[in-house]
């Protein structure tokens, strides 16, 4: 027996993880490169027994190494199970029933899921021709969520003026470690209405670590916690905890493999625009590439079939494009190799 609410969820679809044969995986913006040493060594010296013990419920040292990072004090941190959980907690704790929470058309396809989840309302908003925000289209609402950099596009703009915006707005900035422009953690941690949201999954190569963080006021952050603690006071486990803040503390390593997807990205960029996969100027881990034929379904079945797996949005607007993580040099060069194929 369910509920009417389970009965009529519509949950998110996850990017394949095959099991059946080796893939050159580009599908899930996962980190080609492994996470920092100093996250081997924590796990090389882990004390099992330690375990035995819960985790530290609000992340005490974390949030620190954290607010350090960002430039802010450890109340304008909240730390979660991955930024999805993170999301679904922001969701909850900022947007009401009154008015539809607003979000691009093409934008990371949870938003609708976790409304649907809250029972909150929804619309939205056509990008424009160039996948960029059309920003008339964000007022009378009760709240916006924003990628930036966009995904699946990659495409960054600058949204600074959400911040202070009348109305609450969640800023996901999963990728925002791959582009030129500035994080606005710092801004949100000063602004009443608005919560930004990051990740160790993507940047960090900790996807499967799952940890990822929100930065906001200290009013803000009060109402995560007390959403997050209705459910579930031990969301981050304690290896987690512990593994994140190695990996943050290594600015150097982190540094250099960003540096090495970005290089990768615009070398890769270069040749996919010269085979005729026009692609979107990128400010994230992966390449949105236009297919020649049109038919983004073909070539994503087609470059599986050779073994490369990709991700194809079957949605308006973008089932013509392929979107595909930057991977190694190696793996980049199996792609042009089986797109040739084609
Ligand atoms: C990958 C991704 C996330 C989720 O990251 P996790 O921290 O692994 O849950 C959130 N938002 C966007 C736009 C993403 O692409």
């Amino acid at each position: 027996m369910l509920s009417q609410l389970a009965k009529g969820l519509v949950p998110y679809t996850a990017g394949e993880q095959p099991r059946d044969r080796r893939y050159v995986k580009l599908n899930t913006n996962e980190n080609p490169y492994p996470p920092s040493p100093e996250v081997d060594k924590i796990l090389r010296s882990l004390d099992a027994e330690s375990l035995k013990l819960y985790p530290d419920p609000d992340c005490t040292r974390l949030r620190d190494v954290l607010a350090e990072k960002e430039g802010v004090e450890r109340g304008n941190i909240f730390v979660g199970n991955g930024s999805d959980e993170v999301l679904a907690v922001a969701f909850a704790a900022l947007f009401d029933k009154v008015a539809p929470v607003k979000f691009a058309d093409v934008t990371y396809s949870f938003y609708p899921v976790y409304c649907r989840l809250w029972g909150l309302p929804y619309e939205t908003v056509p990008l424009d021709g160039k996948f960029m925000l059309a920003r008339g289209g964000f007022c009378d609402c009760g709240g916006v969520v924003i990628a930036n950099p966009n995904a699946p596009t990659g495409i960054y703009e600058d949204v600074s003026e959400f911040i202070g915006a009348n109305f609450p707005v969640i800023i996901d900035e999963a990728y925002i470690d791959f582009a030129d422009g500035k994080s606005l953690a710092g801004a949100a941690s000063q602004s009443e209405n608005a919560v930004v949201v990051k990740t160790f999954s993507k940047s960090y190569s900790l996807a499967g670590a799952r940890c990822g963080y929100a930065v906001a006021s200290r009013e803000n952050i009060e109402g995560l916690d007390r959403v997050k603690n209705s459910f579930n006071s031990y969301t981050v486990n304690a290896l987690t905890q512990a593994v994140a803040a190695a990996a943050a503390k290594d600015k150097e390593y982190f540094s250099g493999t960003v540096a090495k997807i970005k290089a990768t990205r615009e070398k890769y960029r270069g040749i996919l625009n010269a085979m005729g996969y026009e692609c979107t100027p990128s400010s994230a881990n992966f390449l949105f590439a236009k297919v020649p034929s049109g038919d983004g379904g073909r070539a994503y079945a087609g470059l599986k079939e050779k073994g490369v797996l990709v991700r194809w949005f079957n949605a308006p607007g973008i089932s013509d494009r392929l979107r595909i993580t930057v991977g190694t040099e190696e793996e980049m060069e199996a792609l042009v190799a089986a797109l040739k194929t084609l």
